[in-house]
């Protein structure tokens, strides 16, 4: 029997949106685990005004495609709507986000709430991080690696790649 989360005949469609400047391991733990509950995981890079990336929408989307590349019901989308919005337009009804501490539960209860309260029919799915992930996110992986110290064991080799040629540290 199928272990999918899904009502009868429907074709489930969840949604994993998140900044991913850049995709880590975390991310990809998600993303393997979310990828089997669904017919369907659509990652959606952020393009977030407000923030200052690292990557351009374009790198993030091409790393997130290269990374999942195995994984045949994962599809890389970008989106600057209301996520609500944006998953409507994707025929999309979960929401999937990580959670690795109390401070991330916080802010996702918050932006949960919010989103339920844009569009009852939308549902949020928490996973909880693999505990080897949960101090990893994409912004110590950018500290470390602008010292040029080894990130190997945080990103997937053809982000480590983009980390070196971003900060100049690529072998010439
Ligand atoms: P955002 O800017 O939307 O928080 P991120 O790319 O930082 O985007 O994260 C996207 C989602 O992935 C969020 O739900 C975040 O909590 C989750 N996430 C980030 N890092 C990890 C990790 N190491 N383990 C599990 N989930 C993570």
């Amino acid at each position: 029997m199928s272990n999918k989360v899904r009502q009868e005949g429907e074709h489930r469609i969840a949604v994993y949106p998140g900044s991913f400047d850049p995709v880590t391991f975390g991310h990809l733990d998600i993303i393997r685990r979310a990828a089997k509950q669904f017919d369907q995981l659509i990652v959606s890079v952020l393009n977030n005004t407000s923030k200052n990336p690292l990557f351009s929408v374009e790198e993030r989307v091409a790393l997130l495609k290269e990374v999942t590349k195995d994984l045949p019901n994962v599809e890389i989308d970008y989106f600057r709507d209301l996520l609500v919005r944006y998953m409507r337009s994707r025929n999309a009804q979960v929401s999937i986000r990580g959670i690795r501490s109390v401070t991330d539960f916080e802010y996702e209860l918050q932006m949960a709430s919010t989103n339920r309260q844009l569009d009852e029919g939308i549902e949020t799915i928490f996973m909880m991080t693999n505990p080897k992930y949960s101090y990893l996110s994409s912004s110590i992986v950018k500290e470390i690696a602008k010292f040029n110290a080894p990130v190997q064991d945080l990103v997937p080799p053809a982000v480590e790649a983009a980390l070196k040629r971003k900060f100049g540290n690529a072998p010439s």
